[in-house]
């Protein structure tokens, strides 16, 4: 079985390709390298001992992507390649409308001409906007909050929209809750472009002094400790539920949209602390006013993904901060090749 994962050598998709070849699908990659390097490929198959077919295309080109699909008979599509800083996006909203939506439009068109018809989306769980409801189950409405979680609704209209013209298609849209950790063999892991939003990578750079302390948004909320509460995911477990998900592609037609999470969910200080506690490490932080556009809670009801993909998550916050941090002292260290 032959799959495409666009954006493959990114932070989620990465980990993705590592779990596809555990499972014996032959992997072919396109990127652009636009925020991942090419080093990527031989740490992946380092950890596999197999081997994946890269292509350096840009989605937005279009004879990119048809050169992928001339030269390999394609079973299914996963589709990670997107810009995805929120921040950036209220800045540049012509940058996410065109990297995401226009290159997925790109990537379908050709995927029709090939007569390719299995598709897994990278939706998010900004899709939600601010729902007071939580857990938060597929059924809420979608309601983005900004041009990056509208590119996420935009994108899932659209499948939805191409399903109803053709139910041959088989799609899965997966909406992640807060992805962190590394691959616990300290190869792969998140390599932020310039200064992080997400504030994983802002602890892990707090622990190792290259940033001098931690701005925690606001410890008004209506939560225990008045900090905002997320469902953080190990991207293992994550790139797991990827699996399941292209199992599923293979055995049914039809559009199933999925929140991948824990169905837990923890407050910044929570974060710091089990951080603190499971690296020996300070953290030093100082409250400061809310975030503008923060929800106060988001956590995801996984019981969709459970039933109908016997997928759910393992790894626990102690694994997510452990592996965080030995991925950042690996770059740190200077173990891995540098960004460009
Ligand atoms: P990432 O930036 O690490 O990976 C994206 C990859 O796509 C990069 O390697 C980049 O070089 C490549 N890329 C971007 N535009 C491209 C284009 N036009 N053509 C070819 N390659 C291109 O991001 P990630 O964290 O791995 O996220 C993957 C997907 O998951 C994205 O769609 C993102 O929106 C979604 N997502 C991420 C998170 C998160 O917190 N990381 C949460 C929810 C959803
Ligand atoms: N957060 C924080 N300080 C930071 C970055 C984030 O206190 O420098 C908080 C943020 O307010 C939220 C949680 O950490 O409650 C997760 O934020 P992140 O940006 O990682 O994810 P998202 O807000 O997109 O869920």
């Amino acid at each position: 079985m032959k799959v495409l994962v666009t954006g493959g050598l990114g932070y989620i998709g990465s980990h993705t390709c590592v779990e596809l070849l555990q499972n014996n699908y032959e992997v072919i990659v396109i990127d652009n390298l636009s925020n991942s390097e090419v080093s990527v490929i031989t740490r992946i198959e380092k950890i596999t001992n197999k081997k994946i077919t890269f292509y350096k295309g840009d989605l937005l080109n279009k004879f990119d992507i048809q050169q992928v699909f001339q030269q390999n008979e394609i079973d299914a599509v996963l589709h990670f390649a997107a810009s995805k800083s929120v921040n950036e996006s209220v800045k540049n909203p012509v940058k996410y409308y065109k990297n995401n939506i226009s290159s997925m439009v790109n990537l379908l068109e050709v995927m029709e001409d090939f007569n390719v018809k299995k598709f897994i989306f990278s939706s998010s769980a900004a899709v939600y906007g601010s729902t007071t409801q939580q857990p938060i189950s597929e059924l809420v409405d979608t309601q983005a909050m900004n041009p990056y979680g509208q590119t996420k609704v935009i994108g899932e209209d659209f499948l939805n929209d191409l399903y109803i013209s053709d139910n041959e298609w088989s799609i899965v849209v997966l909406r992640y809750f807060n992805p962190i950790g590394a691959h616990e063999s300290g190869l792969l892991g998140e390599q932020p472009n310039g200064t992080p939003n997400n504030l994983m990578p802002l602890i892990t750079q707090v622990a190792s002094k290259k940033r001098r302390l931690l701005y925690v948004f606001g410890n008004d909320y209506n939560t225990t400790d008045g900090t905002g509460v997320r469902d953080y995911i190990h991207v293992v477990d994550l790139a797991k539920g990827h699996v399941s998900a292209v199992q599923k592609l293979l055995l049914t037609h039809g559009l199933h949209t999925y929140n991948l999470g824990t169905g837990e969910g923890y407050s910044v200080l929570e974060i710091i602390n089990t951080f603190e506690k499971v690296n020996n490490v300070n953290i030093h932080y100082e409250i400061v006013d809310r975030r503008a556009g923060d929800p106060a809670v988001c956590f995801a009801n996984p019981a969709k993904a459970k039933e109908e993909l016997e997928w759910s998550a393992e790894r626990t916050l102690e694994d997510m901060c452990r592996d965080s941090w030995q991925w950042e002292k690996a770059l740190e260290n200077n173990i891995l090749p540098s960004r460009k």
